[in-house]
Protein backbone atom coordinates (compact mmCIF):
# COMPACT_ATOMS: atom_id res chain seq x y z
CA UNK A 1 0.00 0.00 0.00
CA UNK A 2 1.52 3.29 -0.86
CA UNK A 3 1.67 6.13 2.06
CA UNK A 4 1.44 9.61 0.99
CA UNK A 5 4.67 10.57 2.84
CA UNK A 6 5.28 14.23 3.99
CA UNK A 7 1.58 14.95 3.18
CA UNK A 8 2.08 14.24 -0.20
CA UNK A 9 -1.40 14.18 -1.50
CA UNK A 10 -2.62 15.90 -4.35
CA UNK A 11 -5.95 17.91 -4.11
CA UNK A 12 -6.20 18.84 -7.60
CA UNK A 13 -6.32 15.78 -8.73
CA UNK A 14 -8.43 14.46 -6.13
CA UNK A 15 -10.96 17.19 -7.16
CA UNK A 16 -10.97 15.62 -10.78
CA UNK A 17 -12.05 12.35 -8.97
CA UNK A 18 -8.23 10.76 -9.51
CA UNK A 19 -6.33 9.14 -6.73
CA UNK A 20 -5.13 12.12 -4.56
CA UNK A 21 -1.76 10.10 -3.96
CA UNK A 22 -0.34 8.60 -7.36
CA UNK A 23 -2.97 11.38 -9.26
CA UNK A 24 -3.22 8.25 -12.37
CA UNK A 25 -5.99 5.67 -10.37
CA UNK A 26 -9.90 6.15 -10.01
CA UNK A 27 -11.18 7.54 -6.23
CA UNK A 28 -14.49 6.99 -7.62
CA UNK A 29 -16.52 3.41 -8.95
CA UNK A 30 -19.80 5.22 -8.70
CA UNK A 31 -21.19 8.99 -8.59
CA UNK A 32 -20.16 9.05 -4.70
CA UNK A 33 -19.33 5.33 -4.24
CA UNK A 34 -15.11 5.58 -3.25
CA UNK A 35 -13.29 2.64 -4.45
CA UNK A 36 -11.80 0.48 -1.54
CA UNK A 37 -8.51 1.14 -2.73
CA UNK A 38 -6.47 2.25 -6.08
CA UNK A 39 -6.30 0.04 -8.55
CA UNK A 40 -3.05 1.55 -9.99
CA UNK A 41 -0.64 2.55 -6.18
CA UNK A 42 -2.73 0.37 -3.99
CA UNK A 43 -3.77 3.25 -1.29
CA UNK A 44 -6.16 2.32 1.00
CA UNK A 45 -9.51 4.22 0.79
CA UNK A 46 -11.67 2.59 3.75
CA UNK A 47 -9.73 4.93 6.47
CA UNK A 48 -10.97 7.76 4.84
CA UNK A 49 -14.50 8.38 5.97
CA UNK A 50 -15.91 11.67 5.10
CA UNK A 51 -19.41 11.04 6.76
CA UNK A 52 -21.56 13.78 6.14
CA UNK A 53 -18.33 16.55 6.06
CA UNK A 54 -18.96 17.46 2.59
CA UNK A 55 -22.40 17.91 2.83
CA UNK A 56 -22.16 20.91 5.04
CA UNK A 57 -19.84 22.60 2.68
CA UNK A 58 -22.22 21.89 -0.08
CA UNK A 59 -25.20 23.01 1.31
CA UNK A 60 -23.36 26.87 2.44
CA UNK A 61 -22.00 26.71 -1.29
CA UNK A 62 -25.25 25.94 -3.25
CA UNK A 63 -27.50 27.92 -0.66
CA UNK A 64 -25.33 31.07 -1.06
CA UNK A 65 -25.75 31.00 -4.68
CA UNK A 66 -29.08 30.21 -5.25
CA UNK A 67 -29.81 32.67 -2.30
CA UNK A 68 -27.82 35.54 -3.60
CA UNK A 69 -29.03 34.93 -7.28
CA UNK A 70 -32.78 34.94 -5.96
CA UNK A 71 -31.96 37.98 -4.10
CA UNK A 72 -29.87 39.76 -6.89
CA UNK A 73 -32.82 38.96 -9.81
CA UNK A 74 -35.32 39.86 -7.64
CA UNK A 75 -34.65 43.47 -7.07
CA UNK A 76 -33.17 44.05 -10.79
CA UNK A 77 -35.65 41.99 -12.36
CA UNK A 78 -38.54 43.28 -10.94
CA UNK A 79 -40.73 42.02 -14.21
CA UNK A 80 -39.64 38.43 -13.31
CA UNK A 81 -42.51 36.59 -12.38
CA UNK A 82 -42.62 34.57 -8.71
CA UNK A 83 -43.00 31.70 -10.96
CA UNK A 84 -39.78 32.37 -12.87
CA UNK A 85 -37.81 32.38 -9.67
CA UNK A 86 -39.66 29.21 -8.19
CA UNK A 87 -38.21 27.70 -11.61
CA UNK A 88 -34.57 29.02 -11.63
CA UNK A 89 -32.79 29.13 -8.45
CA UNK A 90 -34.30 25.81 -6.77
CA UNK A 91 -32.58 23.85 -9.47
CA UNK A 92 -29.26 26.11 -9.27
CA UNK A 93 -29.50 25.00 -6.09
CA UNK A 94 -29.66 21.11 -7.17
CA UNK A 95 -27.71 21.07 -9.98
CA UNK A 96 -24.62 23.37 -7.87
CA UNK A 97 -25.13 20.13 -5.07
CA UNK A 98 -24.75 17.64 -7.51
CA UNK A 99 -21.37 19.11 -8.81
CA UNK A 100 -19.66 20.51 -6.00
CA UNK A 101 -20.93 17.10 -3.61
CA UNK A 102 -18.08 15.01 -5.68
CA UNK A 103 -15.83 17.79 -5.72
CA UNK A 104 -15.91 18.24 -2.10
CA UNK A 105 -16.04 15.14 -0.56
CA UNK A 106 -12.87 14.44 -3.23
CA UNK A 107 -11.39 17.40 -1.34
CA UNK A 108 -12.00 16.08 1.94
CA UNK A 109 -10.39 12.47 1.62
CA UNK A 110 -7.54 13.70 0.36
CA UNK A 111 -7.06 16.31 3.21
CA UNK A 112 -7.51 13.20 5.37
CA UNK A 113 -5.36 10.93 3.83
CA UNK A 114 -2.52 14.29 3.85
CA UNK A 115 -3.28 14.11 7.69
CA UNK A 116 -2.78 10.30 8.07
CA UNK A 117 -6.37 9.16 8.93
CA UNK A 118 -6.50 5.70 10.03
CA UNK A 119 -9.01 3.43 10.58
ZN1 LIG B 1 -3.25 5.83 -6.53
Amino acid sequence: MADPEGGKVSFAAAALGKCPVCTQGKLYKSYLKVEDSCAVCGQNFKAADTGDGPVVFVILIAGFLACAGLLTTFFLYPGWSITTHLLIWPAVAVVTSLVLMPVLKSLMIASQLRNKVRD
